[in-house]
C-alpha cells in the first residue's frame, strides 16, 4: 500500500497540474480497507482536509484515479475527537439506562448489541463503514422474544435507516407511517417505505390522520408546520405504541446526540437510533440506497416548500434545523449549503 509520503507527493503533483495553488498537505494516519478497496485519511485538521480533497473534490477524485483505488475517504482528526466523545456520551446513556433498570429483561439483549456496536464505532470513528457492515450481516437476524418495537417510518432516509438498524439489531419492528395525505406524505415517500417494506418483510401500517388544522395554519401564514406537525406525528405513533403495550419507539432524528437520544414520555422510551449511533448524513444515505430508498432532494415534504415560497420569514426556522445538524457533525457544511439552497 501507499505511504504517507507518497500521498502528499501525488496531492502536490495533482494540484500543480491542475493549476491550484503549491502546499504542502500533513496527513496524520491511513487506514486502507481491503475489503471495501477504501482509503481512509486521516488529516490533522480541516484546512489539510481541504487541501486533500480541493476545489469541487478536484484533487481527490484525481488521486483515486492515480492511486486506482475504489474510494478515498479524507476525514480531519478534529471532527474524529468531537464524534468519539459523542459515541461516548450514547454509550453512558446506555449504561446509565442499564443501571437504572429502565431496559425490559427481554429487551436486555438488544441493548447488548447496541452497546457492542457503539463499542466498535467508538473505537473506529474514522470508519463510515461500521453499521453498513453490521446492516448487511444482521439484516435476517430473527428477533429476540418479546422485543418489541414501533418505527415511525416516513418515507425519508433517515427513518428508512432506523427501521433497518432496529431490525439487524435484532428488535421486532411494527413500523407506521402517519399519513395526513399527499400534501405532507407525498407520493414519493409512499414508494420508498413501499419499497422498504417489500424488501424487509417487516410489519406496516399507514396510520390516516386529520390535520387539517395545522395544514391550514400553515398555508394561511400563522405558523411554520415543523412543531406542531411532528409534535403531532409523535403523538399519534405514541398512542399506537401504548395500545400495542409496546415499551418502546424509535425516531429517525439526527439529533440530538449523547444523552438526550434516549427520552421517555409516559413509560415509553423513545429512542432516536441515527442521534444515539451519531450518523452522517452521507454514512445513511449509502446504507438506505441498496433498499430502494431514493433520496429526496431538499425538503420531500410539499407543506413546508409552500410555506418557504409563501412566507419567507420562515425560511429561518428551517435553517436554523440544517445549522444545527452542521454544528454537530452530522452534514459537511458543502452539504448543508445544498440544503439551504432549497429552502
Ligand atoms: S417537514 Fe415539517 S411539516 Fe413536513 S412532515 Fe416534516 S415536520 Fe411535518
Amino acid at each position: 500500500m501507499y505511504t504517507k509520503d507518497e500521498i502528499i507527493e501525488n496531492v502536490i503533483k495533482i494540484r500543480k497540474e491542475i493549476g491550484h495553488e503549491y502546499v504542502k498537505p500533513e496527513i496524520r494516519e491511513i487506514y486502507y480497507n481491503d475489503d471495501t478497496d477504501e482509503l481512509t485519511i486521516i488529516t490533522p485538521d480541516r484546512p489539510e482536509k481541504s487541501i486533500i480533497i480541493g476545489k469541487g473534490g478536484w484533487v481527490v477524485g484525481k488521486l483515486r484515479e492515480k492511486l486506482q483505488i475504489n474510494s478515498i475517504h479524507v476525514v480531519s482528526y478534529t471532527d474524529i475527537i468531537l464524534k468519539e466523545y459523542q459515541l461516548q456520551l450514547a454509550k453512558n446513556n446506555i449504561e446509565k439506562q442499564k443501571k437504572n433498570k429502565q431496559i425490559p429483561i427481554s429487551y436486555i439483549p438488544v441493548f447488548e448489541n447496541i452497546y457492542e456496536l457503539l463499542k466498535l464505532k467508538h473505537s473506529h470513528a474514522y470508519d463510515n463503514n461500521i453499521i453498513i457492515n453490521y446492516i448487511k450481516k444482521n439484516i435476517n437476524r430473527t428477533p429476540y422474544e418479546n422485543a418489541d418495537v414501533t418505527v415511525a417510518l416516513s418515507g425519508g432516509v433517515d427513518s428508512s435507516f432506523s427501521l433497518l438498524l432496529a431490525k439487524a439489531l435484532g428488535f421486532n419492528v411494527h413500523a407506521f407511517s402517519v399519513d395526513p395525505g399527499t400534501i405532507i406524505l407525498p407520493k414519493q415517500f409512499h414508494y420508498n417505505i413501499d419499497n422498504l417494506i417489500k424488501k424487509t418483510e417487516i410489519q406496516h401500517e399507514y396510520l390516516e390522520v386529520d390535520m387539517k388544522q395545522i395544514i391550514d395554519d400553515a398555508l394561511g401564514g400563522k405558523i411554520h408546520p415543523c412543531g406542531r406537525c411532528s409534535s403531532f406525528i409523535e403523538k399519534t405513533i405514541h398512542k399506537k405504541t401504548a395500545n400495542m403495550n409496546i415499551p418502546i419507539m424509535i425516531y429517525g432524528d439526527l439529533l440530538s446526540t449523547g444523552s438526550q437520544a434516549i427520552t421517555f414520555n409516559d413509560n415509553i422510551m423513545r429512542i432516536n437510533l441515527p442521534a444515539l449511533m451519531r450518523m452522517e448524513k452521507n454514512e445513511i444515505k449509502n446504507i438506505v440506497v441498496d433498499y430502494d430508498v431514493k433520496k429526496i432532494k431538499g425538503y420531500g415534504c410539499p407543506l413546508v416548500v409552500q410555506v418557504h415560497h409563501k412566507y419567507p420569514q420562515y425560511r429561518s426556522f428551517s435553517i436554523q434545523r440544517v445549522l444545527r445538524e452542521t454544528r454537530a457533525g452530522i452534514l459537511e457544511p458543502g452539504e448543508a449549503l445544498d440544503l439551504i439552497n432549497t429552502i
